[in-house]
C-alpha cells in the first residue's frame, strides 16, 4: 500500500483481511467471542502463534481493520485502538510511566490531557514539566535534564500554537525520552509525525478522522514493541473500540483526504476575511503569515488545518449576541466534523479554568473556536457576515 497516494491509502488500507462473504464493505462483527472446535487451533490463537480472534475486549474484525487503516495512514509499523482519544492518551501514559519518572510536555495540551498532568500524574509520583508551548529553548532544557517522555500536540487547542516537531524530537532522542505526538488537529494528511522523529502518534478519531461527529475513539501508532505494550494494557484495562463505532470511523476515514483538503481551504478564506472585520480583535491561524508558528507550520506540515480561533471586541457580551445567530454552525464541544463548529473558549477547551488563568495562557475571554466544516465557504462567510451585523453597537459603551 505504501506506494500508492494516501488519498488512496485512506479508501483501501487495512480492509481486506476483515472481509467475509464476497462483501465489499467491513462488516460490522458484533460478536463478543470467537469459537473453536479445535483445541490446538484454539490454543494457537490464543498464544499469538496463529492469526484470529478469541475475545471482543482483545481484537475484533473491525476494530483490526480501524487499526489497519490509521496505521498505514501514519506510516507505522503497528497500530492499535481505544474506546475514546482520552483512552488512547492516558493508557499510553499509564503503558509507560511509573512513579519516580519525569514528562516533559507543553501547557497547550488538550483540556483531558492537561488534567492528567496536573491532577492523575503527580498523585503516582510522577514529575509533570510543562514548558511555554513554542518555547523550543524551555522544551530543550527540560528534556536535557532527562525524562522518560516527551509528550506533544501541535497545532493546539484553541490559539493553534505550532511546536516544531523534528527540532524537539531530536532533543528528546538525545535524552532517551520516548517522543509521543498528539496528531488530532493536522491528521495523517497534513502532518507525519512519525517521520519528523517521533516513536509514537496519537488521535481523537473522534474528530477529524471520524469527520462525521457521530463515533468515539482513539489510536495509537508506533513501533511494535511499543504499540504492543500499550495493546497489552488497553486490553488488560479494556478501554476497547466498539466495533459499530470502528465502523463509522473506517467509513469516515475514506473521505479524510477530501475532507481535510475541504477544510484547510475554508479555515484558510475565514481567517483572511476575519481579519478584515472590525469587530475582531485577533485571528490565530498558522496559514497567516503573521502567526508566529507560520514558518514551522510551512516546514513540517502539508497544509495548515481546518481549525482557528478569533477573538470578538467585547468579550463575552459580544459572544451572547454573535453565535446563537450562526445558522450553519453548530453551537458544541466537539471539532473535526464536516459540519462547522463553533465555540468560545471557556466553555469547552478551556472550562475548567478561571478567567485569569485563560488570559495567562493567551486566551481572551471573547475567543471563539472555529472549526470549519466542508460547506460552501461564500455560505459560511455571509453566515459569519450577518451574524457579526446582530451584534448591538450600544454593547460596546462600557468596554
Ligand atoms: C478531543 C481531543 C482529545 C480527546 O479525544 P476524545 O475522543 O474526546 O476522548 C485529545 N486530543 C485532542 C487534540 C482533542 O482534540
Amino acid at each position: 500500500m505504501r506506494d500508492a497516494k494516501i488519498s488512496t491509502r485512506a479508501i483501501w488500507a487495512g480492509e481486506k483481511e476483515s472481509l467475509a462473504f464476497g462483501a465489499t464493505q467491513v462488516p460490522v462483527v458484533h460478536s463478543v467471542s470467537f469459537g473453536y472446535d479445535d483445541m490446538d487451533e484454539w490454543y494457537d490463537v490464543a498464544v499469538g502463534k496463529k492469526k484470529g480472534h478469541i475475545y471482543g475486549r482483545n481484537t475484533n474484525p473491525t476494530v483490526e481493520a480501524f487499526e489497519g487503516k490509521i496505521r498505514d495512514l501514519e506510516g507505522a509499523e503497528a497500530a492499535t485502538s481505544f474506546s475514546t482519544g482520552m483512552a488512547a492518551i492516558s493508557n499510553t501514559l499509564g503503558t509507560l510511566l511509573y512513579p519516580g519518572d519525569r514528562v516533559v510536555s507543553i501547557k497547550d495540551t488538550y483540556g483531558g490531557t492537561n488534567k492528567i498532568f496536573t491532577e492523575f500524574l503527580p498523585k503516582q509520583n510522577i514529575d509533570v514539566v510543562l514548558c511555554d508551548t513554542g518555547d523550543h529553548e524551555e522544551i530543550e532544557r527540560e528534556v536535557a535534564k532527562g525524562c522518560k517522555v516527551l509528550y506533544l500536540e501541535t497545532p493546539t487547542n484553541p490559539t493553534v500554537k505550532i511546536t516544531d516537531i523534528e527540532r524537539v524530537a531530536k532533543a528528546g532522542k538525545k535524552a532517551g525520552a520516548i517522543v509521543i505526538v498528539d496528531n488530532t488537529f493536522a491528521t495523517p494528511i497534513n502532518q507525519q509525525p512519525l517521520e519528523l522523529g517521533a516513536d509514537l502518534v496519537i488521535h481523537s478519531a473522534t474528530k477529524f478522522l471520524g469527520g462525521h461527529a457521530d463515533a468515539l475513539g482513539g489510536s495509537v501508532c508506533g513501533s511494535k514493541d511499543l504499540v504492543d505494550s500499550i495493546y497489552h494494557y488497553r486490553e488488560i484495562n479494556g478501554a476497547t473500540l466498539d466495533p459499530m463505532s470502528a465502523y463509522l470511523l473506517l467509513r469516515g476515514m475514506k473521505t479524510l483526504k477530501l475532507r481535510i483538503d475541504k477544510q484547510c481551504e475554508n479555515a484558510m478564506a475565514i481567517a483572511k476575511y476575519l481579519q478584515t472585520v472590525d469587530l475582531v480583535e485577533s485571528v490565530f491561524y498558522p496559514g497567516l503569515e503573521d502567526h508566529p508558528g507560520h514558518e514551522i507550520a510551512k516546514k513540517q506540515m502539508n497544509d495548515f488545518g481546518g481549525m482557528l480561533s478569533f477573538a470578538v471586541k467585547g468579550g463575552v457580551d459580544t459572544l451572547r449576541h454573535f453565535l446563537p445567530h450562526l445558522k450553519f454552525a453548530n453551537k458544541a464541544a466537539n471539532l473535526g466534523s464536516v459540519e462547522t463548529v463553533v465555540g468560545p473558549s471557556r466553555t469547552t477547551s478551556h472550562v475548567e479554568c478561571t478567567p485569569e488563568e485563560r488570559a495567562a495562557m493567551g486566551i481572551p475571554e471573547g475567543l471563539i473556536r472555529y472549526s470549519a466544516g466542508i460547506e460552501d465557504v461564500d455560505d459560511l462567510i455571509q453566515d459569519l457576515e450577518q451574524a457579526f451585523q446582530k451584534i448591538p453597537a450600544n454593547i460596546f459603551v462600557n468596554s
